[in-house]
Formats: C-alpha cells, sequence, structure tokens
C-alpha cells in the first residue's frame, strides 16, 4: 500500500444521463470542467454529452476490457496531484459498469473518491413502478448461462422487490423465466427511461410477455418484480 501524501488528486465518480442528456447535475457539469482528466468508458459516447455542454477536457478510456491495467495508470496521475473525473457509459459509474478497480485501488493509496450522484436506471425505474420501494434488492444482469436457474431458484422465495438489468435480446427470455420459476407475478418493464422512446409496461408476467411478443424489443430494458408473498413462501416450503 502506497500511502499518498496530501497532494493526491482526488477521484470524482460522476453519474452522467442514462438517455436525455439534460439528466445531469451542476455539480457534475463544474466538476467535469475542472479536472485534468476524464475517464471514460466509452470515449465517443462521452463526446457527445462534453460537446453538448461545451467541456473540453482530455480523455483516456476506462471500460471493462482495460480496467485492470488501466487503473494502476490512472493511480500514478492521481498520486500525483492529478484529479480524474471517472464516467461510464450511462448513469453511475460501478453500477453494473467498471469502477470497481479503481475505487479499490485508490482505498489502497490513500487517494480521495468523491462521488457525484445522478441518474441510476434501476432507481428510475423502480419509482415509477408502483411495487414496494421501501424494500427491494438490485440483481444487475441474471447470469446468461452458468449459474441462472441457480439464482432463479434462489430469488423465488425472496420477498422485496426485485429489480434487474436485460437487453433486448433476452427480454423475453428472462421474463418467459419470471413465469417458469415465479409464477405469474407482477412485473413492470421499463424500456428506454428518458428517451424517445420511453415506455412502460405493467401487469402480470403473462401479460407482458404477450405485449413483448407483438414488436421485435428495442432498446435498453429495466425488469422490476414483485417479491415473493408470505403466503407464496410458505407454499413453497411445503412442497
Ligand atoms: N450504469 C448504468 C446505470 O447507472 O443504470 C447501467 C449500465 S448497464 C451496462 C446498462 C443497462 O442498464 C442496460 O442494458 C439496461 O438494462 C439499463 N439501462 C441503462 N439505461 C437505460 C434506460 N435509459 N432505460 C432503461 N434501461 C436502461
Amino acid at each position: 500500500m502506497n500511502n499518498s501524501s496530501s497532494q493526491s488528486g482526488v477521484l470524482y465518480l460522476v453519474a452522467t444521463p442514462i438517455g436525455n442528456l439534460e439528466d445531469i447535475t451542476y455539480r457534475a457539469v463544474k466538476v467535469l470542467n475542472s479536472v485534468d482528466l476524464i475517464a471514460a468508458e466509452d470515449t465517443r459516447k462521452t463526446k457527445i454529452l462534453l460537446e453538448h455542454y461545451k467541456i473540453d477536457k482530455p480523455m483516456v478510456s476506462y471500460y471493462s476490457y482495460n480496467e485492470k491495467s488501466r487503473a494502476p495508470q490512472l493511480i500514478d496521475k492521481l498520486s500525483a496531484g492529478r484529479s480524474i473525473a471517472l464516467v461510464s457509459d450511462a448513469g453511475t459509474p460501478g453500477i453494473s459498469d467498471p469502477a470497481f478497480h479503481i475505487v479499490k485501488q485508490a482505498l489502497e493509496n490513500s487517494i480521495p473518491i468523491i462521488p457525484i450522484p445522478g441518474p441510476t436506471a434501476f432507481i428510475s425505474a423502480l419509482i415509477v413502478s408502483g411495487l414496494p420501494t421501501d424494500r427491494f434488492i438490485f440483481e444487475g444482469f441474471l447470469p446468461v448461462k452458468k449459474g441462472r436457474k441457480t439464482k432463479l431458484e434462489l430469488l423465488k422465495s425472496e420477498s422485496r422487490t426485485m429489480i434487474i438489468y436485460e437487453s433486448p435480446h433476452r427480454i423475453k427470455r428472462t421474463l418467459a423465466d419470471v413465469n417458469e420459476f415465479f409464477g405469474n407475478r407482477s412485473v413492470v418493464v421499463a424500456r428506454e427511461l428518458t428517451k424517445k422512446f420511453e415506455e412502460i409496461v405493467r401487469g402480470p408476467v403473462q401479460f407482458v410477455l404477450a405485449e413483448m411478443q407483438k414488436k421485435e424489443p428495442r432498446g435498453e430494458y429495466v425488469i422490476v418484480i414483485e417479491g415473493a408473498s408470505s403466503n407464496s413462501i410458505s407454499e413453497e416450503n411445503e412442497e
């Protein structure tokens, strides 16, 4: 562990829009304008945001395939007193997006980390879902193959509202699995939040699945799933 001096720079984790470019805080814009370097998951996408807000800063890529090798390079810059803003493709860094390695290494090197809060898709989906928001769990993406069945079995008796991320290619399959493993529970499918084709479909999963069959799924999806009722959990235990 390198005990950085008080001159080390700050690592800012900056939340950016999940679609609508106006969903960014004044503070996020100010921080992006003030740092020495922006580490971005997708530099082309972040360039659009920076141009929109007339922010002219050097950028470097930081994404899942290079984060292990990139993190130490960024730590060196931070240790030398440079400040860095980490942004992901969309929403909050670290939420189903890279950030973990650099956060861990920054902590090991006593580098201050400051969160700049803002949008994250799952919270937006949850608050409009109409399902209980007092207790919930966020599962990110479900495993695609290995461990998927085990995870679904585990979640079957979860009583809190569940939130998962899904791609257009797998949305129907995942809803079909929810129906198979959990039964015809209430779900909410939130598509393209904050964007032109924003759409929210609520209802029992069989109904939502039937709606999804009407057109080819496109865009980005969040699925919010009703938790198991105490009745269904005790029925399961009796089986
Ligand atoms: N860091 C992001 C966040 O804070 O929400 C999540 C990044 S993750 C790689 C991308 C997934 O988030 C998408 O596949 C989708 O499930 C969800 N997502 C992101 N933007 C969305 C939007 N505008 N509407 C619905 N879902 C969205």
